[in-house]
């Protein structure tokens, strides 16, 4: 019973308390929390499932889990905890694709929020036309990507802006940024939202956007869950490809695959027909598979020829461009790439191309996915490192980092990624950290790694941290992962200022998204 629920967090909570500096004070029971009862769970295998995340390392158990079937049920619970002499800790948990227990909330409350999406199925995602603002989807926060564009798709209009994979949720990218190989065009995806719902840490419901609650609107979007619950989200449309041109090249030479990636951005209108529709990049190494779970792209009678490409030159760089087309556009396609492609310094010979439809495009990670979880290898520890490095230094990076660290050690396993966005795509009043130069690359590293030896990627994560501080690098994490309040003040930098009075403002007695470690390393 709820009674039962709040008299674990509260033991837990004097538990976890004993010995450190600041303690929270037994909860009272908030009398409104009565008839939600039947919606907490803490069996021990909810509790478990709510102490894990994809990258499978950090495991914070909760005291409860809560299964809403309505916003409302989350505007109670949060109220109940704001309302509290000792407030609870609350969580949103999307589809807890995080990897450092972003989404977990220990000895507090985590919200499911599948189970708000099983509740209301088909019901929360619509699509609208507005004359200022042209197509647009309503989406419930707890909605998954591929749903949208599935739903939207039936409108012959899609979202502009993706994240690589599409099994996340729409209010789990949206506190981060939500990236991929359109931003460099779109912006993120917090770039194309034009107004959400939020339930704030106060358990109040607001509305906001550029014309109304502007300051939450901000705080919300790449706000990493502090500011409040994402309950809907109003998400820009535009009319749907058919078919994806998508091509990969080769090069040996860093600085002659980054020239390129930068010269190809440059051209970014998002109505400018002859831009390319999206860019990333990735390493070719032996520690790698050629092909990998992200995309199975280069035919297999090319691999011993590109794997003794790479026994030349140690590290190769794979171009990935993409270019949408319909039927009436299929015979410019081909003219319109070549025309993009141009003049840059691939290695000749090393040119691949695939011509696929937009969903298979977009969704082209799903079934790596499902491979790797039929081999049981989807649940092992993902010791991620995502980082924003400003383009002036990308040069630095490779030599100290792609080239000096990653190949010492002789361990990473896993795609990756590099690839430059412009900047001026991205809005600065939003909580979302990105470096300060024009142009800035994401570089990931999304490693998998056995249950005993996560360790050995965590030490190369935090070497590569420590080159970049001691070269002078100013390399920001995406997805971060900070684990004192100094290092997210240094994260934040000119940014921590508003980020803390936000906070005070809309969570202000810090009971949202304790998993960052922001507010809550003493409780
Ligand atoms: P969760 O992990 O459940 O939650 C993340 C954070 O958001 C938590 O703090 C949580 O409390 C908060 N949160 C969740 N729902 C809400 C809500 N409704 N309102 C407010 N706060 C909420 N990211 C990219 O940008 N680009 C990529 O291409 C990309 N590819 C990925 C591929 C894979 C295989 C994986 C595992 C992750 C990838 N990510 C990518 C990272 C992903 O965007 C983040 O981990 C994101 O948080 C995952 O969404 P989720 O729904 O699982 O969120």
């Amino acid at each position: 019973s709820t009674y039962f629920i709040l008299l674990i967090i509260t033991i837990t909570r004097l538990i976890s308390t004993v010995g450190k500096t600041e303690q929270r004070k037994t909860p009272l029971i908030p009398p409104e929390l009565g008839n939600l009862s039947q919606k907490l769970q803490n069996d021990p295998e909810t509790i478990k499932m709510a102490s894990r995340d994809y990258g499978n390392m950090v495991h914070e158990f909760p005291a409860a889990v809560f299964n809403p079937s309505s916003i409302n049920d989350i505007v109670t619970l949060i109220k109940s905890s704001y309302n509290s002499p000792t407030p609870f800790n609350i969580a949103a948990r999307g589809q807890g694709h995080s990897t450092s227990g972003q989404a977990m909330a220990r000895d507090g409350v985590v919200v499911d929020m599948g189970s708000l999406r099983k509740q209301r199925n088909g019901v929360a995602i619509s699509v609208s036309k507005d004359p200022l603002i042209g197509y647009y989807v309503d989406v419930g926060g707890e909605q998954l990507w591929i749903d949208v564009l599935h739903a939207t798709l039936e409108h012959g209009l899609a979202p502009v802006s993706w994240t690589d994979y599409l099994y996340l949720t729409v209010g789990g990218t949206l506190s981060n940024a939500g990236i991929s190989g359109q931003s460099f065009r779109y912006g993120p995806q917090i770039s194309n939202v034009h107004e959400m719902d939020v339930i704030t840490g106060k358990g109040e419901f607001v509305t906001c956007s550029l014309q109304k609650h502007l300051e939450l609107f901000h705080a919300v979007l790449g706000g990493l869950g502090q500011f409040g619950v994402i309950a809907r989200a109003r998400i820009a449309l535009e009319p749907a490809p058919k078919r994806v041109k998508w091509v990969r090249v080769l090069y040996s030479d860093f600085s002659a695959f980054t020239k390129d990636q930068e010269r190809l951005i440059s051209i970014n209108g998002r109505k400018q027909e002859n831009a390319l529709d999206f860019l990333e990049g990735m390493l070719l190494m032996h520690q790698g598979p050629i092909n990998n779970w992200r995309s199975s792209f280069f035919p297999l009678s090319d691999h011993p020829r590109i794997a003794s490409l790479i026994t030349k030159h140690t590290i190769l760089y794979c171009l990935e461009v993409a270019k949408y087309y319909d039927h009436h556009s299929e015979k410019y396609v081909d003219k319109e790439i070549q025309v993009l492609l141009q003049g840059l310094a691939y290695i000749p010979g090393f040119y691949y191309e695939k011509n696929v439809s937009y969903v298979e495009f977009l969704n082209r990670v799903r079934s790596g996915e499902l491979k790797l979880q039929s081999q049981g290898l989807w649940e092992v520890p993902h010791p991620w490192l995502n980082l924003f490095i400003p383009k002036s230094q990308i040069l630095d990076f490779n030599s100290g980092v792609f080239k000096d660290i990653i190949l010492k050690r002789n361990i990473t396993t896993g795609p990756v990624l590099v690839y430059p966005m412009n900047r001026n795509k991205w809005d600065d009043m939003m909580s979302a950290c990105i470096p300060e130069e024009e142009v800035f690359y994401t570089v990931g590293f999304l490693h998998s790694s056995g249950f005993d030896n996560w360790k050995a990627y965590d030490a190369q994560n935090r070497e590569i941290m420590k080159f970049c501080r001691d070269a002078g690098i100013k390399a920001k994490q995406y997805l971060s992962n900070h684990s004192t309040q100094e290092d997210w003040k240094n994260h934040f930098g000119t940014k921590w200022r508003s980020f803390l009075e936000r906070k005070h403002q809309f969570d202000p007695r810090m009971i949202l998204s304790p998993g960052h470690k922001i507010f809550h390393n003493n409780h």
